[in-house]
């Protein structure tokens, strides 16, 4: 059993108290809600009579289903529509604030509350949404919730849940040139599988994450349930307060003093105990890009797609699969895999500094012919930065198209979709069979700057190679 973690130690200090069925009843601290799985949950609580409890600890924004091409309303997708009518009702009904497209602060949900300073170490945040563990880079315990739960959350600001193991995992030494937070957490997925962590919440902690910033923690914490960890966290730190002092939520003035001596109070003790430890050296982590379908079968960019025989018995019928539906030969290089599309964006990568990143490598080159590649903000906010230094241009004269922020085609539940067996390179998250809008389309997962690579050559490409 964890003890002096910084999990548990939140936990504590969020339960309300024990139910009959032997749950924990958690308070949650901040409850974030988008259009996709927020509407059911309103209309349960209507049907029981209830309102929301802590209208000022929920706060909303529309990212799935927007278009990123033109986003003037009414949508050209009526269903599309009528999910942002509904929590327009739904927010404006319970006093909950909004962040609609146009008010500077929309964009994808976790990468908006982190902006904003919404986001703090030692919170407790639900989402109806898997990549909710994104906002644990703050030290925070934050994690995905289905449509019943968020009405349950709307409802009483607290969840039943059972106690999570918790499991450190340490990074140490410095990344190599061309490798990326991105390559990181794949790499992690990889070794531990993508069941790995079920029952767990990662701890993130050695000095390859304390020499991250706050975005490259958010890009491993987002992907921690990828590896089946419902949550993942890195301990608040220097570079936590740093990124969040100033920022429209954060506490102000003689607040902050006290709210920092909150946060180093929150930490993992040294002598904490956890129920696993996982060791990793940062100078043996590749740039790493998936060849199946799930995020776990990624490999090194110089590696060969594995054979039956390398892998673990109980990972050979989903590679089996994976062969198939990827038409990809065991034993075959993914280097030099032709792409169609290639997508820069999502809660995983699509912030200010992945954007920075993603234009080093695009500036003065070009997209190689026939290849769709795009560019799409996570928020408002990294839009606006990224024009003011001049990113949407480098992107352009590269041959990228700059698009406006929202979910895109990480979940493709908008008009961004790939068509019949287009291969995509894609910084998202998830490579599941059809996830990125057609029921044959495959997606390739793989940091931002391997994304550029690819668009420029044409192909699955070694980013060291321009660097
Ligand atoms: S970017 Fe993708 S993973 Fe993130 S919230 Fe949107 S659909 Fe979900």
């Amino acid at each position: 059993m964890s003890k002096g973690t910084l999990f548990d130690k939140v936990w504590d200090l969020h339960t309300v108290g024990t139910l009959p069925s032997g749950l924990t009843q958690l308070f949650i601290g901040l409850h974030l809600i988008h259009e996709v799985t927020s509407p059911q949950a309103f209309a349960m609580l209507r049907e029981r009579g209830l309102k929301v409890l802590f209208p000022e600890r929920t706060v909303a924004t529309v990212d799935h289903i927007v278009p990123t091409e033109n986003q003037s309303r009414p949508f050209a997708d009526s269903l599309a529509e009528e999910m942002i009518q509904a929590l327009e009702q739904n927010c404006k009904e319970n006093g909950i604030t909004f962040h609609n497209i146009g008010s500077g602060n929309q964009g994808i949900v976790h990468v908006i509350a982190p902006e904003q300073g919404l986001t703090q170490p030692g919170m407790t945040i639900a989402c109806g949404d898997s990549h909710t563990s994104s906002h644990g880079a703050f030290g925070a315990i934050a994690f995905g919730i289905g449509t019943s739960q968020v009405r349950d959350v709307l409802a009483s600001q607290t969840l039943a849940l059972s106690k999570l193991k918790v499991r450190k995992i340490e990074v140490n030494g410095t990344l190599n040139p061309g490798v990326y937070a991105k390559d990181v957490i794949l790499h992690i997925i990889r070794t531990l599988g993508v069941k790995g962590g079920v029952g767990y919440a990662y701890e993130y902690a050695g000095t390859t994450f304390e020499q991250m910033n706050m975005e490259e923690r958010m890009t491993v914490c987002n992907m921690a349930i990828e590896g089946g960890a419902r949550c993942g966290y890195v301990n608040p730190d220097q570079v936590t307060y740093d990124y969040l002092k100033g920022r429209d939520f954060a506490p102000k003035d003689t607040e902050w003093e006290s709210a920092i001596a909150w946060w180093e109070s929150i930490k993992s003790d040294a002598d904490a105990e956890y129920d696993d430890v996982v060791v990793f050296d940062a100078a043996e982590i590749p740039p790493t890009v998936t060849w199946g379908i799930t995020p776990g079968q990624g490999i090194g960019i110089n590696q060969l797609v594995p054979k039956p025989e390398e892998l673990p018995e109980e990972d050979r019928f989903v590679a089996e699969e994976a062969y198939r539906y990827m038409d990809l030969l065991p034993g075959q290089p993914i280097k030099g895999t032709k792409v169609d599309v290639c997508f820069i964006g999502s809660c995983t990568n699509g912030r200010i500094s992945d954007l920075r990143e993603a234009a080093k490598i695009a500036q003065g080159r070009h997209v190689a012919a026939g290849i769709k590649a795009f560019v799409v903000p996570g928020s408002e906010r990294v839009k606006e930065q990224a024009e003011a230094e001049g990113l949407d241009k480098i992107f352009q004269e590269a041959g990228f198209e700059w698009r406006e922020p929202g979910c895109s085609m990480c979940l493709a539940m908008n008009p961004d979709k790939l068509q019949g067996r287009q291969i995509s390179a894609s910084s998202s998250n998830r490579n599941f069979k059809g996830r990125q809008g057609s029921s044959s389309g495959r997606t390739l997962l793989m940091s931002p700057a391997m994304v550029v690579t690819a668009a420029i050559k044409g192909e699955v490409s070694d980013v060291r190679e321009l660097l």
